[in-house]
């Protein structure tokens, strides 16, 4: 079950991080993200072997590390290939640091840089940017920013979106309720407009592509609208900081889900202050949030 069609020219190497493969002609293909682990290159390239074809490129969703934490290795496996990234991502990719510098907000401490946050770095030269109107093969860029300032997906001329984080399966809720958002604003446009292009099949980066895209819209808003009315039931109440919210929360049990999810709390809190339905206050040195 290494390599599972989608349709005829369309597959999915699943895995940790799901990899889209999109075949051109007879012996050609191209790849979407790789996964965190380096040994993913050696295992896409068994797949690829097995039915004779070589990847043309590789394309990016963003700048995650189990996105492209093995885009490296593969391109040493097929010098070749061209890698593409989205223009907005492509800084974090060839500086990991990044990442870590906003998710953190200063340089982070050793036990901080663990692989998911600090995948290996690649050449900036070597990535081409990703520009909707703009690519030569027949994959159809979509602009769909809110998990990530640039992310990305991909349409094939079938109608198979590979939307990366864009979209959760909602097998992962119970265990990671706060979706990961940088905007949540952005997110909130971003899950109308797949909505609107009502593709044939959504493959998601993490988990089955069997929900239709109504399901699979709708159980994101709904759990963005969860999320939301618990964060004002709890400023309802008395005015709490960012740490405080998340504290009350109680759904954080390891430092890397600390880090991304007082991100994405920040995000929820900037969308609310600025619907004005939170305000803020410093208050004894601390940025204390409330319900209007
Ligand atoms: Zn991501």
């Amino acid at each position: 079950m290494e390599l599972i069609s989608v349709d005829n020219r369309t597959y999915v190497i699943p895995g940790g991080t799901n990899v889209g493969v999109f075949r051109i002609g007879e012996r050609d293909c191209i790849l979407i993200d790789t996964g965190l682990q380096e040994g993913m290159a050696l295992r896409i390239r068994r797949c690829l072997e097995a039915k004779g074809w070589k990847p043309l490129a590789l394309l990016t969703t963003h700048a995650h590390g189990d996105h492209f934490g093995a885009h490296g290795r593969l391109q040493e496996l097929y010098p070749e290939m061209e890698i593409y990234a989205p223009p907005e991502e492509r800084p974090f990719m060839s500086n990991p640091l990044l990442w870590l510098y906003v998710l953190y907000g200063a340089h982070p401490f050793a036990q901080l840089q663990v692989p998911v946050l600090l995948p290996p770095r690649l050449e900036e030269e070597k990535l081409s940017p990703l520009v909707p109107g703009n690519f030569r093969y027949p994959l159809e860029v979509l602009k769909t920013p809110g998990h990530t300032l640039g992310h990305t997906a991909f349409l094939t001329p079938e109608g198979v979106l590979f939307c990366g984080d864009a979209l959760i399966h909602p097998q992962f809720f119970k265990s990671y309720p706060l979706p990961l958002v940088q905007n949540l604003s952005a997110q909130l446009e971003t899950l109308k407009s797949i909505e609107s292009l009502s593709p044939q099949v959504i493959v998601p980066s993490h988990g089955s592509w069997s929900l239709p895209c109504k399901d699979l819209v709708k159980a994101n808003r709904d759990q963005i609208e969860f999320i939301m009315e618990k964060l004002l039931a709890l400023l309802k109440e008395q005015p709490l900081t960012r740490e405080e919210l998340l504290s009350a929360l109680g759904i954080t049990r390891e430092a890397t889900q600390y880090l991304l999810y007082h991100s994405s709390l920040g995000a929820f809190l900037s969308f609310l202050v600025d619907k004005g339905e939170v305000g803020f206050a410093l208050e004894r040195g601390k940025m204390c949030f409330s319900k209007v």
